[in-house]
């Protein structure tokens, strides 16, 4: 095998064919099962060089596969685990919660609890919803953008992703500002009809939105840090005058801090770029590895929601106690000293490894990172802001790295396009054998035999 040997976690091989006859198979089954063999479509391996591995069991930064391979894990899972798998913490709260019963559809003090946890420690947010995914957390955020404000337009960025819900699966079409069409079959056009697009990073297109709707437009919704398409980091001032115009217009801000909120910081992008949203979304992090989201504003904005108000919501599981706990336990470590600033210092240490050696060999690589997200792209400029300035064609190449990166034992979100995220427990070690691997995969991509042993 290739994959980094569970009993040999010192000196990730890259001699041998990586065994994945075990994966092999139940990949097939799955296909039987499910449709492309996944229950979400970007786990199918369709972007990248073979099949999907399964995954046996995580431990801190390390994946192992049902084949016994192990990886170090720069996906997890998708950014929900800022302190790795199995966390002692979070596993001594799930199971001293899941002891005392499942889920009863009644409150409990654990919603409480982790709602004071995030108010005090927030300042953007007076009241939460608890809702269980991120998807869930946007769509309603959305229409109580709408009941509160009365209007029916939103806007949104190409190259965003808030989710599966309808009215949020649109592309844009040509020009600056575009009534969207849907991106996915089964979307009726009238579900987008008020969903209108912009290029990301552009002022003009914003003007020229506000200035054909000045009044329709109920909230502008943005990931602060567009990290699912790469990651389009944006120009601060370029924040603060969506800020200002969407102000100006009586519009609603949504940030959509799914990826980036208790990830850049406690208080996530809003508080790194300390710019106040008038509704915000989290997910991923907030839960532990659970299935958990939320949508927050002011006391005013809140006080729309059913039962206070007429915009209505709900969920069965909503605020499931086991979710909370684990929600619970994984936010108090983050309020540990220095958290954050350690995590965003070991992230960058690795990218500057992979940079400074991209750049010595003149490869066409740039890691793009903030905080401790970061993304592999294959490009020589020095900015990408936008989805349109991402070149498919990198695509291919990237797929074959990913593959090799995991026969070396590095394991990444299984496309070109995605992100990759740094743990709280990703040790010195593992960041060091990573950017190794990272800088021998980049040397056998662009031709130069990497040294047999470092
Ligand atoms: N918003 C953002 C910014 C996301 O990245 C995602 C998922 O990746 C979502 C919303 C949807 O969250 P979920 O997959 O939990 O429904």
């Amino acid at each position: 095998m290739t994959g980094t040997n569970a009993s040999d976690t010192a000196s990730p091989s890259n001699t041998a064919e990586m065994d994945t006859s075990v994966s092999t198979r139940l990949f097939e089954a799955a296909c039987e099962l499910f449709p492309g063999g996944v229950n979400s479509p970007v786990r199918a391996f369709r972007s990248v060089e073979g099949n999907p591995v399964f995954i046996d069991s995580g431990k801190g930064s390390k994946l192992t596969d049902a084949d016994g391979n192990t990886y170090i894990d720069f996906c997890c899972s998708w950014g929900p685990l800022l302190h790795g798998h199995a966390h002692p913490a979070v596993l001594e709260a799930v199971t001293r919660t899941m002891a005392k019963g499942t889920s009863f559809g009644a409150p409990t003090a654990l919603e409480n609890q982790l709602a004071e946890l995030i108010i005090s420690n927030n300042k953007y947010v007076d009241k939460l919803r608890f809702v269980s995914s991120g998807t869930e957390a946007v769509m309603s955020a959305i229409r109580l953008a709408r009941g509160y404000t009365g209007r029916d337009k939103i806007v949104k960025f190409e190259g965003c992703y808030h989710g599966h819900a309808d009215s949020l699966l649109v592309k844009a079409g040509s020009g600056l500002v575009t009534l969207g069409t849907s991106s996915s079959a089964g979307v009726p056009a009238g579900c987008v009809a008020e969903t209108l697009v912009l290029p990301l990073a552009s002022r003009e297109a914003l003007e020229d939105v506000f200035r054909k709707y000045p009044d329709e437009i109920a909230c502008v919704i943005i990931e602060p840090v567009p990290a699912n398409n790469g990651l389009l980091l944006q120009e601060p001032s370029y924040l603060q005058f969506l800020r200002e115009i969407t102000e100006q217009h009586g519009t609603l801000l949504l940030f959509d801090e799914v990826i980036s909120g208790f990830r850049l910081g406690f208080e996530g992008a809003a508080g790194h770029y300390n710019i106040r949203p008038d509704l915000v979304t989290y997910g991923k992090v907030i839960g532990g590895g659970f299935p958990v989201g939320a949508f927050g504003g002011s006391n005013k904005m809140m006080g729309c929601m059913a039962p206070e108000g007429p915009v209505y919501q709900a969920g069965t599981l909503s605020g499931n106690p086991v979710a909370m706990a684990a929600g619970i336990a994984q936010l108090t470590l983050c309020l540990d000293k220095g958290i954050y600033e350690n995590l965003a210092a070991k992230t960058s240490n690795l990218c500057n490894r992979m940079q400074q050696h991209a750049d010595q060999m003149g490869y066409p690589v740039k890691i793009f990172r903030i905080g401790s997200i970061f993304w592999l792209a294959l490009t020589r400029s020095e900015a990408i802001r936008s989805a349109s300035e991402i070149d498919p064609e990198t695509m291919k190449t990237f797929g074959h790295m990913h593959r090799r990166l995991l026969e070396k034992g590095v394991y990444l979100g299984p496309s070109g396009y995605e992100v990759c995220f740094v743990s709280t427990v990703h040790t010195d070690d593992d960041l060091a054998r990573a950017g190794q691997i990272f800088c021998d995969v980049m040397d056998e991509t662009w031709g130069i035999q990497p040294a047999k042993s470092h």
